[in-house]
């Protein structure tokens, strides 16, 4: 007999204020839309070449840098297409001839893919873990790029950022890819030289864009390659974007609408005490979360090490009497959205975006209803 998710029901008072829960496009705060309505006669349909756009491309930058605690010489670079353009850009524009890669994922396989089927790079070195876990890189002759994934959001495993074991920073690159954690989770300059996202996440805007903060030594091979005879599509061209991004452009056309949305995020984190209170805010929600899960004997965090936990993204396992697409079902039925797993991992699990946009009280409240859920459903 198939389940009819119409046959329970959540009391109104149960249910979070907000049923977003999305990994990514994720939730976006409602004062996130005034700032579009308020730009809609100055900055809407206007020139990204004129001040206005271009203010607000250097808001952006400057806010960024800001946020991250950048230090003198770093860059923040962007252009259209989001991260997985961006792996592409990273094939034509960061590595030099081999490069090292963590993979314990979906998304970090992908740049590992990238480079692969780069035909002017050598075959990448892939350090590979089960999933639910993370591997640690080291350093190996011959690599110029070592690729980390700050938070592997299809599975909800976040890794600390550090320089591998013997490499150093005049002779590679710590390229991370940190989409679904820049903003939500702290790091430290000194251990990275690129650091790149997509606004869609914790800054809580639309998909579509890259952004990437540059250490000097980043800047010193986007220059030397791009000094180079390697030939470069010219809209994946970094030294093309950096040159755009020093004077607030970008090479083609962006989506205005997605920077008016991060120019407000970033407004909101830093009026509110930046990286730190961003952070403490996901971090008080996975709190929640991983608690509410071991105190259940039918619910457990995904990743054993609690040390691998995002604060971010939190994934947990049910009891196999309990089909989490069921409890999906229902939730989705009364306004709480995509808390189902991410589909090529294939577990019976709930996925939970806890971006730093999200209130803590609301996951608090879904698991609450959750519990609701489960005991009505059993
Ligand atoms: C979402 C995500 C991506 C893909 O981002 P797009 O902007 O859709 O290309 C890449 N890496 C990680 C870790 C992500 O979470």
């Amino acid at each position: 007999m198939s389940f009819d998710p119409s046959s329970i029901s959540v009391p109104s008072d149960l249910l979070p204020a907000d049923g977003r829960f999305c990994c990514g496009p994720s939730k976006v705060r409602h004062e996130q839309v005034d700032a579009i309505v308020a730009a809609r006669d100055t900055l809407l349909g206007t020139s990204h070449r004129k001040p206005p756009v271009k203010n607000l491309v250097g808001a952006v930058r400057s806010k960024l840098s800001d946020l991250f605690a950048l230090p003198d010489g770093w860059e923040i670079v962007l252009g259209n297409g989001g991260s997985t353009v961006f792996w592409d850009v990273a094939t034509f524009g960061l590595v030099r001839e081999r490069s090292q890669h963590a993979v314990f994922g979906e998304f970090s396989s992908k740049f590992a893919e990238a480079c692969a089927s780069a035909p002017h790079l050598g075959t990448p070195s892939v350090v590979k873990s089960d999933v639910g876990t993370h591997p640690s890189l080291h350093a190996e002759d011959g690599i110029d790029a070592y690729a980390l994934t700050h938070n592997e959001t299809s599975t909800g495993v976040a890794m600390q950022l550090t320089r591998p074991a013997g490499t150093s920073a005049d002779s590679s690159l710590v390229l991370v890819d940190a989409t679904s954690a820049a903003g939500g989770l702290t790091w430290s300059p000194s251990e990275v030289d690129v650091y790149y996202f997509a606004p869609q996440k914790c800054f809580a805007a639309d998909g579509g864009l890259w952004l990437a903060a540059c250490s000097p030594a980043a800047i010193e091979r986007i220059n030397e390659i791009g000094g180079s005879e390697r030939w470069r599509p010219a809209s994946l061209d970094l030294a093309i974007a950096l040159d755009n991004s020093t004077k607030n452009q970008t090479y083609n056309t962006p989506a205005v609408a997605t920077l008016v949305m991060l120019d407000a995020q970033l407004d909101w984190m830093l009026g509110n005490g930046g990286l730190d209170w961003a952070a403490g805010r996901s971090a008080t929600s996975a709190a929640t979360l991983y608690g509410w899960a071991e105190a259940r004997d039918w619910a457990s965090p995904f990743v054993a090490n609690p040390d691998e936990r995002s604060n971010v993204v939190g994934t947990i396992d049910l009891d196999d009497s309990i089909d989490a697409n069921d409890v999906c079902a229902v939730l989705r039925q009364h306004g709480v959205l995509d808390t189902d797993a991410y589909r090529k991992l294939g577990r019976n699990q709930l996925r939970v975006g806890m971006f730093p946009a999200i209130e803590p009280s609301d996951i608090e409240a879904l698991t609450a209803t959750v519990d609701h859920v489960v005991a009505q459903m059993s």
